[in-house]
């Protein structure tokens, strides 16, 4: 690539959706660094915007559509800017969102994002001008027939090196980083939108994830998440390990369940296949500086015993557990294809409950999927009740494009019905999210420390405009620090900022249903933790 034709150009980008969009950012965005782009937090004054975009939910969609419009006005003034969507809405929407929004100058999907520069690059190259008026985007889609996986033994796959070319700067993380284990998904859960987007199930092999781990650890990072649609389905055969040009190549998630119902670790495990709880304990013994390792997200359905006994056993990977549920009525289950049943669920947490009494579980539900009625949502709100998660997180069925639900189901719930229910919800959640809470006033606690909170950012700015009365006295004085325990649970308390990125002792003295309060316990415990 020219790079003489890329330095110079600012680039905008904005990241909608889930951790593993984050993580796409961080890796496409290191990219374009090492290429000469510079990064500007203003996308008035950027010569190129980009957004990265989830399709999961409607309402994520119609936030991008609001800027895709507001760039539209912005290049009527501005012709040279280059406008680029790239990830899930890319995918799912293809070329119809340039004839809908001819402003879209570049279109990449999640399954291509290694061609994000070239896109730019080719952009830039040839302006309007030179393409004679007419306003063809760069394009790079997987389409339906998902490429990338259907041929993964012949080429190369390109997108591996995206996660291996990875720029390990330490300016870039506060002490945290993701790592991708899986990519894609091939569950098909008939509401869900992500194996139509994100290409089918495939497998990085587990020298790259460790060695990656190993260089963020070097680098000064203390806590990494792996990320996967269902990393428990983690399967790695090495005796079929192809490699080309040194790089070994991921390999087809399984269609089969591995240990559907046993609770067991999977039968057709052999010699030389690493499952999740093999990578999670190389992952931890091979690098000892690594202060904790989570994980997320993992299906109900095939969550071995052999996990379980893995965390039990290594102290640093963290007691939290996300195990999203969807619906405590086996009926709605079935109709979302989640290949589970409520029974089977609660052995999952009588299992977790067993291995690691001191974890803390979250989950997804969705109300108002099709047909749901009040018995359905009386079965959820039951489940809720016994799994006792620390956290839920509750959406309202939102019909997608492209999946199975759409073509099959009236969306028949009216959208109050729906807000009832997830109030309904939320209101028993909330009560059960507080005596978690309430639990752990007057304990000491480990505390990996994140940020400066949002009040104190707040506090700042408004300190900063002499037109807001601010109700603090001395903000710039104070800093109210955010972190989160091993189980997860978010605490907040007044330190300083150079503890981001270490963990510290914190003493809770009080709770809400979301948020522990604390303050730092002897100093002496802080350092002894992060000898
Ligand atoms: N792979 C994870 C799993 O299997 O649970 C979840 C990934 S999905 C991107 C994140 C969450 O979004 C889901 O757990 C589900 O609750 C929610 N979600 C997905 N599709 C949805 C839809 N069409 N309407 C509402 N919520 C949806
Ligand atoms: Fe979507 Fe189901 Fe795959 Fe999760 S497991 S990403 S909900 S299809």
């Amino acid at each position: 690539m020219n790079q003489t034709l890329t330095n110079n150009k600012s680039i905008y980008l904005e990241t909608f959706g889930c951790q593993m969009n984050v993580l796409d950012t961080q890796l496409v965005k290191g990219q374009l660094q090492s290429l000469g782009y510079a990064f500007t937090d203003s996308w008035q004054s950027a010569d190129v915007i980009i957004y990265n975009t989830c399709s999961v939910r409607e309402h994520a969609e119609n936030k991008v559509w609001s800027r895709v419009g507001e760039i539209g006005i912005h290049k009527k003034q501005n012709p040279h800017v280059i406008l680029g969507i790239i990830g899930c809405m890319a995918e799912r929407d293809g070329k119809d969102m340039i004839r809908k929004h001819p402003q879209i100058d570049l279109l990449c999907g999640p399954g291509e994002l290694d061609k994000v520069p070239m896109l730019i690059d080719n952009r830039l190259k040839t302006d309007l001008e030179e393409r004679g008026g007419v306003r063809n985007a760069d394009i790079a889609l997987q389409g339906n027939t998902h490429r990338r996986t259907a041929t993964l033994s012949a080429a190369q796959d390109t997108l591996e090196m995206l996660d291996l070319s990875r720029a390990f700067d330490p300016d870039t993380h506060e002490g945290s980083a993701y790592v991708r284990i899986t990519r894609g998904c091939n569950k098909f859960c008939t509401y869900c939108v992500v194996p139509n987007t994100r290409g089918g199930e495939v497998h990085r092999h587990p020298d790259h994830i460790v060695e990656e781990c190993k260089k963020l650890v070097e680098q000064g990072v203390k806590e990494i998440t792996l990320l996967g649609q269902t990393v428990n389905h983690y399967h790695y055969d090495t005796n079929a390990t192809i490699t080309i040009e040194g790089v070994h190549q991921p390999q087809i998630g399984q269609i089969l369940s591995p240990n559907r119902g046993t609770g067991g670790p999977s039968p057709v495990f052999s010699d030389g296949v690493v499952s999740f709880a093999d990578l999670l304990a190389r992952i931890h013994d091979e690098i000892p500086n690594l202060q904790r390792l989570r994980f997320i997200t993992s299906l109900p359905r095939d969550f071995g015993n052999d996990i379980l006994q893995v965390i039990k056993d290594r102290p640093r990977i963290c007691r939290y557990l996300h195990l999203p549920v969807q619906s405590g009525s086996n009926r709605i289950l079935k109709l979302m294809n989640r290949g589970y049943t409520v029974e089977e669920f609660k052995d999952l947490i009588d299992r977790v409950r067993e291995y690691l009494p001191d974890a803390e579980l979250a989950t997804d539900i969705i109300v108002g999927f099709p047909t749901e009625t009040e018995e359905d949502q009386q079965q959820t709100a039951e489940l809720l009740r016994y799994c006792k998660f620390k956290n839920s997180f509750i959406f309202k069925y939102s019909p997608r494009p492209g999946t199975v639900a759409i073509d099959r189901f009236e969306d028949d719930i009216s959208n109050d019905t729906k807000k009832r229910r997830n109030n309904e919800l939320l209101n028993i959640q909330s009560e059960i999210s507080k005596e978690i809470h309430e639990a752990y006033v007057g304990k000491t606690i480990p505390v990996f420390v994140e940020a400066i909170s949002r009040k104190t950012i707040k506090a700042r700015e408004n300190a900063a405009d002499p037109a807001v009365t601010i109700g603090w006295e001395k903000p710039q004085e104070i800093t109210q620090l955010t972190g989160r325990t091993d189980g997860d649970l978010i605490v907040v308390f007044d330190g300083d900022a150079s503890l981001i990125g270490i963990t510290v002792d914190i003493t809770i003295d009080q709770a809400s249903p979301l948020t522990l309060f604390g303050s730092q316990a002897a100093a002496v415990n802080a350092s002894s933790n992060n000898a």
